[in-house]
């Protein structure tokens, strides 16, 4: 199967060539015919499927005659976060750089002004998150009663974020008479009823999940003694210092740890940014750029800031955390070992994670996981921490293998590059409270408890 088989239209078919794509993806091969044909499509599939190209290109087909009003978009692509929206985007410009489609981004963290320009002159394309799309469309600015084709993308995503009565009420803002292509990865039951309700005899199309347990990703987890943040972040910055990472996305459970994460990194000389939604979108941006250019070597991302991202060729996936839903495991490791290359994955088991960790194991079906054994660095690293408790100066573990793994000069390139923590700080940073309060790392400890010191009672709280 060709793309000239599939009914696109010559200046497509030429865009196509150029981005350097030969041959459909599953996704691209069933739905597209199916899109061009008016029917409203109903694909499961998640990123890495080429799904975006599998709307993009026949909207543009269908678009291509005809001309957009003030105000009134002539398609709608809802996306659930700002990174995925802006993806979307892109790919407009790629396939339709033969088309003089009006393309518009209605995203949070970007001014209403100029969005409302471009509204006012009239779009043809319109991608949005629907926070922001209702936004425009209480100020009186946006008529959504000429939108021929609507895009639901990542709908399991939109659920959990909390987005679907959101959608519901876009969904009634639109005519029933428009195409709906619609996807999400999974199909729990709120979607089900969402698709029963808008879509109308779609054809269904469900490509197979990316392999758990692709033979080009090597999947390791290493247990931890206890659950200490401290000792966690070593872990941590120990696994980079020697497995050889030359670029990696170390994913947290929550927005707070990826602050205190990618802090504690800069903080030991690492060029490491963080990523996640309370972060400004120009910080954003600029951090997947630089990422995506190779300038900057560690992304410390959320799973929702994370999710869908194209980023091509990372060599390592840190879990700093074990995923609370299963599913994000496959979406995370899912960003290394693309395109036939190899890749690796590691994850920072913990006592407490073991219903986590029981979870991925049965979602995934892993049985190719290995168990690294780091029992010598926690030995030390806990003796470490126990001189530092009675107040005796001790060489900090983490410089100590720092040196050591500088010595194997795997280091020597991307530390003499890495800039100061100060520049790698968003221009409006959250405070990050190991940094004003001094945390464990500073050598702080909880007294009186051993090892075992629930999460409350530590002070910086992580
Ligand atoms: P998506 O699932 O839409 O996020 O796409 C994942 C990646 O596959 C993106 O980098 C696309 O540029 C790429 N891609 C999409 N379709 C094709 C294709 N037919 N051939 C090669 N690469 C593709």
């Amino acid at each position: 199967m060709r793309f000239e088989d599939l009914g696109l239209e010559p200046k497509i078919l030429q865009a196509l060539q150029e981005a350097g794509y030969d041959i459909p993806t599953p996704i691209q091969a069933e739905a597209i015919p199916e899109a061009l044909k008016g029917r409203d499509v109903l694909g499961i599939a998640q990123t890495g499927t080429g799904k975006t190209a599998s709307f993009t290109l026949p909207m543009i087909d269908r678009l291509s005659k005809g001309r957009a009003k003030a105000r009134m978009p002539r398609s709608l692509v809802l996306a659930p976060t700002r990174e995925l929206a802006a993806q979307v985007s892109e790919s407009f410009e790629t396939y339709g750089k033969y088309h003089k489609l009006t393309m518009a981004l209605l995203i949070g963290g970007v001014s209403f002004g100029d969005q409302d320009a471009k509204l006012a002159r009239g779009v043809d394309v319109l991608i949005a998150t629907p926070g922001r799309l209702l936004d425009h469309f209480e100020r009186g600015k946006l008529l959504l009663t000429g939108v021929q084709v609507m895009v639901v993308d990542e709908a399991d995503r939109m659920l959990d974020m909390g987005f679907i009565p959101d959608i519901e009420r876009i969904f009634k803002l639109t005519p029933f008479t428009r195409q709906t292509l619609f996807f999400s990865a999974t199909m729990p039951p709120e979607i089900q009823r969402i698709t029963d309700q808008f879509l109308s005899a779609p054809a269904r199309i469900e490509v197979s999940r990316p392999a758990t347990t692709a033979e080009n990703i090597s999947q390791h987890i290493v247990r931890l003694p206890s659950g200490n943040d401290s000792l966690k972040r070593a872990t941590l910055r120990k696994l980079i210092l020697d497995t050889k990472v030359k670029n990696g996305i170390i994913f947290c459970n929550r927005k707070k740890n990826v602050d205190v994460v990618a802090t504690s990194l800069q903080k030991h000389k690492f060029d490491a940014r963080p990523i996640h939604g309370d972060l400004p979108q120009a910080y954003r941006t600029e951090t997947l750029q630089k990422f995506r250019d190779g300038e900057i070597e560690l992304l410390v991302a959320s799973d929702v800031a994370a999710r869908g991202l194209d980023i091509p060729d990372v060599s390592h996936i840190f879990n700093y955390d074990v995923p609370v839903h299963a599913d994000d495991y496959v979406h995370r490791i899912g960003r290394t070992g693309r395109a036939g290359r190899s890749g690796h994955a590691y994850m920072l088991v913990t006592p407490a994670d073991d219903k986590a960790m029981a979870a991925v194991l049965k979602t995934t079906g892993l049985d190719n996981i290995e168990a690294v054994d780091m029992g010598d660095f926690f030995d030390q690293e806990q003796a470490n921490a126990r001189a530092r408790g009675r107040g005796r100066p001790t060489r900090s573990n983490e410089s100590k293998s720092s040196r050591s793994s500088d010595s194997k000069s795997t280091r020597s390139t991307t530390e003499s590059k890495a800039p100061r923590s100060d520049d790698t700080r968003p221009s409006n940073p959250k405070p990050v409270r190991d940094d004003k309060r001094g945390g464990r790392d500073r050598g702080e400890k909880t007294v009186g408890l051993g090892d075992h010191v629930p999460a409350f009672l530590q002070r910086n709280g992580v």
